[in-house]
């Protein structure tokens, strides 16, 4: 009996044994599964990251922009033209997205809108936000349309609606800020997202008088990536707003060869005077932004990079007397005691200097 008993001690600590060891055995394995499994360090990516994504999708003339929160949310910001479905499906799809928590239909213009009927219908949208106005078009009627079969409503952008506001991140809209407008383009949502340190702006295609109300109404517009305004036409992105929004960068959303032509060399003018970085779809294609809180990365390189003029440089040497300008490396300078500093030669010319005929500044 005594000696049966001392078998079975020895063969249960064998077994205690034995299963001691395959236990670690087990975890290691487990540890080295996950360890080389691309699917488990993918899904580690998307939620651990802590980069915001901003695609400016290339719809050609026209605007979507999806963004990737760091919690996984996303914002669907324009559905391009009618013919963009398959491009903006297809981008979607590339970065595995099956449902939209916010879509902003910024104003009803077909290139805004046109491709929000088959997103609605395909994608599941938590939420829906557009301008109140209507517009009598096929598309807009067919959005409505999508919007009914989902049993959704339709809530409001204006001036001060929230939509997210957590600790590091902020989506909010600063336009339209008021109810009657000419333009359709000035009833555009506004859109500002504030991830930590970093901060974007999307303007839809609001113009001038849009741009001044959120002046007047001294909101905050500082941004550092700007998605400039109407595909950069002539009456958007006015020196008052630049000033305020003093964009690091500014992506235009724009066609080839467009009907428009868009983007307009003064507003081109006007955003390299700001010294913005300019970013271009029609000749980059889609455009992202990634920002980690801190700092922002765009995954191309400027078109056009921006010179802020410096204040107060001295470019030019006026003769206060005979009101000719000159090259400070002139060899006919006027006496110092006739000289004046002048700046920018736009600003020489307007105060009645004329040019030098020896070094023709
Ligand atoms: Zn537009
Ligand atoms: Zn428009």
């Amino acid at each position: 009996m005594k000696r049966l008993y001392r078998v079975f001690s020895v063969l249960c600590i064998l077994l205690l044994v034995l299963s001691l060891v395959s236990c670690a055995y087990q975890e290691d394995m487990a540890a080295a599964a996950l360890k080389e499994n691309p699917i488990a360090d993918a899904v580690a990516d998307t939620f651990s990251s802590g980069e915001v994504k901003v695609h400016y999708i290339d719809v050609g003339q026209a605007d979507s922009i999806l963004i990737q929160l760091t919690d996984g949310k996303t914002i669907l910001i324009d559905g391009g033209n009618k013919g963009d479905a398959e491009v903006i499906d297809q981008y979607l799809k590339s970065q595995k997205v099956k449902s939209i928590d916010y879509l902003i239909a910024t104003h009803p213009h077909e290139d805004h809108i046109g491709s929000l009927p088959f997103i609605v219908k395909n994608y599941n949208a938590a939420s829906i936000y557009m301008p109140k106005l209507t517009a009598n078009t096929k598309v807009f009627e067919d959005l409505l349309t999508e919007i009914k079969a989902k049993g959704m409503k339709v809530n409001t952008a204006s001036a001060g609606v929230s939509l997210i506001e957590s600790k590091d991140t902020k989506l909010f809209m600063l336009a339209p800020n008021g109810t009657e407008y000419d333009e359709t383009n000035e009833y555009s949502a506004v859109i500002k997202l504030v991830y930590k340190n970093t901060s974007f702006l999307f303007t839809g295609d609001a113009e001038a008088v849009s741009e001044n109300e959120m002046i007047k109404k001294n909101l905050d517009l500082k941004a550092d990536v700007l998605k400039v305004g109407h595909h950069g036409g002539r009456t958007s992105t006015t020196e008052a707003f630049l000033k305020k929004v003093a964009p690091q960068y500014a992506i235009i959303s724009v066609g080839t060869d467009n009907d428009y032509g868009h983007p307009h060399q003064e507003a081109l003018d006007r955003l390299q005077a700001t010294g913005a970085k300019i970013f271009r779809t029609d000749e980059q294609g889609t455009i992202v932004a990634s920002s980690d809180g801190n700092k922002i990365t765009i995954n191309k390189a400027p078109v056009l990079s921006g010179a802020k003029p410096v204040e107060n440089a001295v470019n030019y040497i006026g003769n206060k007397n005979s009101k000719v300008f000159h090259l400070p490396s002139c060899s006919s300078l006027p006496k110092p005691e006739n000289q004046v500093k002048l700046g920018s030669r736009q600003e020489v010319i307007d105060t009645g200097y004329t040019p030098c005929g020896i070094c023709k500044p």
